[in-house]
């Protein structure tokens, strides 16, 4: 199966208003000494016309609030790409691309802006938003869908369930696949269907610098479909759609939950190293620190902490008895006699799972870490230590097994027994300081006892020296190899971080 061009949709207005048209013309003068091309109003004309997706320039009074909503937390990062464009289809990718080759303009691309650390967010250049590329075509007899960037793992997993199918999404359900799947992807039951949700990409359409539709797979330019699967925010080419492989729906998913004091973290957590190998594939084993839930906030026995650990089992089967039996290492640990809240054999959906997953993470500020590791012990006393220092007592660090999973062949190539991450969440733009100073100093405690780091949810702000521990040392020299085949003229921004270690861009 090949994968096609979308459709046409309607042309935009032109959105620069009377006074917006002023601006620009001066800021094409102001910046004419700068070694940025100028953004002139001829330029946004140029580009207009050839793109149906809205093209809103930096002095358009309608920029601020439009860059602002392409980012889905409240902090909303400091940077500022010259031209935002809004893609209506492939055609528009192209024309987008085509544009800044001619016009010396780096591209970044976005399409449900969760980026934690906002790394489609750049200055300068254009930032293409494909989240309105929003296809789902499903061929249920080979178990396969034809998916847009923009879809998000929730409605995709709706339309699929109409087929029998499923896909291992993110674990929130508004997470688009887009970013997800090209990181790498850590999905629900991802330990059973495919080790890292990217590889069951089977095929992608894909923009590349030179502005050429290319079809990418196994068979067809494998190596930049090597790039496709885990390259991430390092990624050359703005892809437009995904073939992607699914699975038979369990018709089965329940869950073991218990909660216990945050006081007994270190206990419960140490469990997960005897029950998760104990576990098959199609169980996923989760921990998360989180606030108490009202009624268990005088739960711990040290005051001032209302912290719970809640840990949850996840079985993706076809029959109760057998989710049941599966999970009986959990069930019948002796750490459940500790816990102080118990939920047992849980009927679960996927909306059920998104719905429990986006309650402790709702749109704040964030920065957000990670690292791999193949023992708990060490890590969990870095934990211990920090947490009750926290800034904030809605910061969440998870706890998630994957058991060395055996992965594709692609650039996601770093994995662990465990995935270590937290997410340092607040509201108050004053403790952006404290809680991202925090969280490095957790983060480099943490990274003697790492076997490997994940793109798409590691400080690519605070640790950009970490950015290749992503990558094994042969798939990051990969990677850069591939990037300088593919992207000559680097129009493509590359990792976060990691710009100024670039040759200057050259128009052309
Ligand atoms: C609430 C929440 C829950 C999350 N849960 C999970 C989880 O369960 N598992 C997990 O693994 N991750 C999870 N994440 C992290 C998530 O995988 C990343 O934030 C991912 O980047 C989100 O995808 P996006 O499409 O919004 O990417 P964006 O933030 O829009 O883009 C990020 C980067 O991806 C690249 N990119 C995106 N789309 C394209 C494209 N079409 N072509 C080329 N490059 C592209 C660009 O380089 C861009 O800079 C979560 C994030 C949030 C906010």
């Amino acid at each position: 199966m090949s994968i096609v061009a979308g459709p046409i949709v309607a042309r935009r207005e032109l959105l620069i208003g009377a006074t917006s048209l002023i601006a620009l013309a001066a800021a094409g003068r102001a910046f004419a000494d700068g070694g940025v091309p100028p953004l002139g109003l001829d330029e946004v004309k140029t580009l207009q016309a050839k793109v149906r997706g809205a093209v809103i320039p930096r002095q358009s009074e309608f920029y601020e609030p439009w860059r602002q909503a392409m980012i889905w937390q409240t902090q909303k990062f400091p940077r500022h790409p010259d031209l935002i464009v809004q893609a209506e289809s492939v055609e528009d990718v192209v024309a987008a691309v085509n544009h800044a080759r001619a016009h010396g303009r780096r591209i970044t691309t976005r399409a449900g802006g969760h980026s934690f650390c906002g790394c489609f967010m750049r200055d300068d250049g254009l930032l293409v938003d494909v989240s309105r590329l929003q296809t789902i075509e499903i061929d249920a007899a080979r178990g396969e869908a034809i998916v847009g960037p923009g879809v998000i793992g929730r409605r995709l997993n709706e339309e699929l369930a109409a087929h029998g199918l499923a896909f291992p999404s993110a674990h929130c359900g508004m997470v688009p696949i887009s970013g997800f799947l090209l990181g790498g992807g850590l999905g629900w039951n991802g330990n059973a269907w495919g080790g890292m949700s990217t590889y069951n990409i089977l095929e992608v359409e894909i923009v590349t610098a030179d502005g050429q539709v290319r079809t990418a797979s196994e068979t067809e330019n494998p190596d930049l479909f090597w790039a496709v699967r885990g390259g991430g925010p390092g990624l050359f080419g703005v892809v437009t759609r995904f073939r992607l492989r699914c699975h038979p729906r369990p018709k089965n998913i329940r869950s073991h939950t218990f909660i216990f004091a945050f006081t007994d973290f270190a206990l419960a957590a140490a469990a997960m190293e005897e029950i998760g190998p104990k576990l098959p594939k199609t169980v996923e084993l989760i921990g998360v620190i989180t606030a108490a839930p009202p009624g268990l906030d005088k739960a711990c026995a040290v005051p001032g902490c209302d912290q719970v650990f809640i840990l949850q089992s996840v079985a993706f089967v076809d029959s109760e008895a057998e989710a049941l039996a599966l999970m009986k290492p959990m069930a019948e640990h002796p750490i459940a006699k500790k816990a102080i809240a118990t939920t047992l054999n849980q009927a679960e959906t996927f909306e059920t799972l998104y719905y429990a997953n986006e309650v402790p993470f709702p749109q704040r500020r964030y920065a957000v870490d990670n690292i791999y590791a193949d023992r708990l012990d060490k890590a969990i006393e870095v934990i211990v230590r920090a947490m009750p220092h926290a800034p904030s007592r809605v910061t969440a660090p998870v706890l998630l097994y994957k058991g060395r999973p055996a992965l594709g062949d692609g650039a996601c190539t770093t994995t662990g027994n465990f995935y270590v991450s937290c997410y340092a969440q607040w509201d108050d733009p004053a403790a952006d300081k404290a809680n991202k100073d925090w969280l490095i100093a957790m983060y480099e405690e943490l990274q003697p006892f790492a076997v490997g780091n994940y793109i798409n949810e590691l400080n690519q702000e605070g640790r950009i020296h970490r950015i290749r521990e992503c990558y094994t040392p042969e798939a990051w020299a990969k990677l850069g190899a591939l990037r300088r085949t593919w992207d000559p003229g680097r129009i493509f921004h590359t990792f976060y971080g990691l710009e100024p270690t670039l040759p200057t861009l050259a128009k052309g």
